[in-house]
């Protein structure tokens, strides 16, 4: 038995959609339903890999396609180069193609950035790894040891194949520097809000209800 997984991509231009094969999945005839049945934890890795690779890439394809038009007079920008630009998901990493564009537009002289060149795609995604998967690894690690949530993730996601518990450390120490930054920034508003508000003085209830409070939070 042989199962062919397709994805139809239908890009709304009045063109019927285009097959994209995602996987095969065989089975030998005659094969023992007592051994198995369904799919290898490895095939729908596989399968969601590439699904992801094809979302991925027509995404950036849609971007790339508003992206690199003038904003003057809609003619595209000329290329200067294209390099390789790894994003890192659940699903797998993809290297899309990342086009580098003169921002002086050679029809209409409006000129998209005030450098030489601009890459729409690096300014759009400042970070190369999905929010979801970094929130994954942030998720385990503070739970479990590095090595066991790299273990984990390595067997449930197609994405944790390639990660290295040094990445992992990497990105929860740039979670964490975010948040730590988020932190102080909302000290200082706050403290600048209270300087600039009189404080009401608190009665004698308002006191014991937060003593009360605060030894509760102790305990
Ligand atoms: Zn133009």
């Amino acid at each position: 038995m042989r199962i062919t997984i397709q994805a139809l991509v239908d890009r709304e231009d009045g063109k019927p959609p285009t097959p994209v094969v995602l996987g095969v999945v065989e089975r030998k005839s005659g094969g023992v339903p007592s051994s198995g049945l369904g799919l290898f934890i490895r095939e729908t890795h596989d399968l969601l890999q590439q699904l992801q690779a094809v979302l991925l890439l027509e995404q950036v394809a849609e971007f790339l396609k508003s992206a690199t038009c003038c904003r003057g007079c809609g003619h595209n920008h000329a290329t200067k180069s294209t390099r390789a630009l790894v994003y890192r998901t659940a699903f797998g990493k993809v290297k899309l193609h990342s086009p580098q564009l003169y921002s002086r537009c050679a029809r209409c002289k409006f000129s998209a950035s005030k450098n030489t060149t601009f890459d729409p795609l690096a300014l759009a995604l400042p970070e190369r790894t999905y929010p979801q998967w970094a929130w994954l690894q942030c998720r385990l690690s503070s739970v479990m040891s590095y090595r066991l949530a790299q273990i984990f993730l390595r067997d449930a996601f197609p994405g944790g194949r390639a990660l290295g518990a040094s990445a992992m450390k990497a990105t929860v120490r740039t979670i964490g520097e975010r948040l730590e930054q988020e932190v102080q920034r909302d000290i200082q508003s706050t403290a600048a809000a209270c300087r600039g508000a009189a404080v009401p003085i608190a009665s004698e209830a308002d006191l014991n209800r937060i003593i009360t409070l605060r030894s509760g939070w102790g305990r």
